[in-house]
């Protein structure tokens, strides 16, 4: 990804993209403290536009508090930054990665004595678990790695260092044929996928697990909460186990990345029908309207670049 043209905001100046480069000796390339978002800009009716800009970017700082990085940067400049890099690199729609983390000033556990650095990225990026997936559902893999225990790394913030939990679950369930890891939270219950929220619908109730189960709270997850209100569905928060999946009518992942991707079946086990459920399938369609400009309920939820 690194030789190619383009332009990445790094500490509050465009560079060109091969220039966006750091030291190996970077604090966070050996200890691994270090927040990001990931975020979607649409080619909406109105023009290309951010979604939930303002919501990824206060993650992003509330990431960094949890971690006790200070951003050397106001909230408006790094709102200003992704709009900046969508428009320096005229992309319509795209995939934008802002990433703080600290600098190579010393090494050592203790990070006190760095400089705190951000830069933020934008490229094109198409469905994340593939067009196929959005359209039949994916196949899902319990995973033998557990999700983060709620006081061992800290599960609100998006930690690139949590990352390596997702990064096990991941190519476990890849290499064993999947297209994606479900996992489970230190009590066996469920969590999230790999870097999703997870819902199930049953008997025309959605539920998703609420977040002690060590779940990000995910910007889709909560686009979905208004999205069951506005189409009568009721939705619960609850503890949920596997075999509830097992049984459930329509399961499905969601995430900036994975958007609305619908699950099939689940450790070999085929869910509902085997493919994307009616209602899995109304909900998508929202998403869509709402992310793409066609739902004027949600016009603030879309910033243009
Ligand atoms: N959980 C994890 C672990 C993730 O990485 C993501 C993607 N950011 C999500 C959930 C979904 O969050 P969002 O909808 O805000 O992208």
């Amino acid at each position: 990804m690194a030789d190619r043209d383009g332009k990445i905001w790094m500490d509050g100046k465009l560079v060109e993209w091969r220039d966006a480069t750091i030291h190996v000796l970077s604090h966070t390339l050996h200890y691994g403290c270090g927040v990001f978002e990931g975020v979607r800009a649409y080619n909406t009716v109105d023009g290309t536009a951010i979604f939930r800009l303002y919501e990824h970017t206060q993650r992003l700082f509330n990431s960094a508090k949890i971690l006790r990085m200070k951003i050397p940067f106001g909230f408006d400049e790094i709102v200003q930054a992704q709009r900046d890099v969508v428009r320096a690199n005229n992309l319509e729609s795209c995939y934008l990665r802002p990433l703080v983390w600290i600098g190579s000033e010393k090494l050592g556990v203790s990070p006190k004595g760095n400089t705190i650095h951000v830069m933020v990225a934008a490229w094109p990026w198409g469905a994340y678990l593939g067009e196929e997936g959005m359209r039949r559902g994916i196949r899902v893999k319990t995973s033998s790695y557990t999700r983060h225990h709620v006081n061992i790394t800290m599960t609100q913030a998006k930690a690139v260092s949590n990352y390596s939990n997702s990064i096990l679950a991941n190519m476990e369930a890849t290499d064993d044929g999947y297209d994606e890891a479900l996992l489970l939270d230190a009590a066996g219950f469920v969590s999230e996928g790999a870097g999703e929220n997870v819902f199930m619908i049953k008997k025309g109730v959605v539920y998703t697990p609420d977040l002690s189960a060590g779940a990000l709270d995910g910007i889709t997850r909560s686009t979905i909460l208004a999205i069951c209100s506005d189409l009568g569905l009721k939705l619960v928060e609850k503890r949920i186990t596997r075999d509830e999946l097992y049984i459930s009518d329509e399961v499905f992942f969601t995430g900036t990345a994975a958007e609305v991707t619908p699950i099939r079946e689940l450790d070999r086990l085929q869910i509902g029908a085997g493919e994307r459920g009616p209602i899995t399938e109304k909900i998508q369609a929202a998403f869509f309207d709402i992310v793409n400009g066609r739902n004027p309920k949600y016009a603030e939820w879309l910033t243009k670049v």
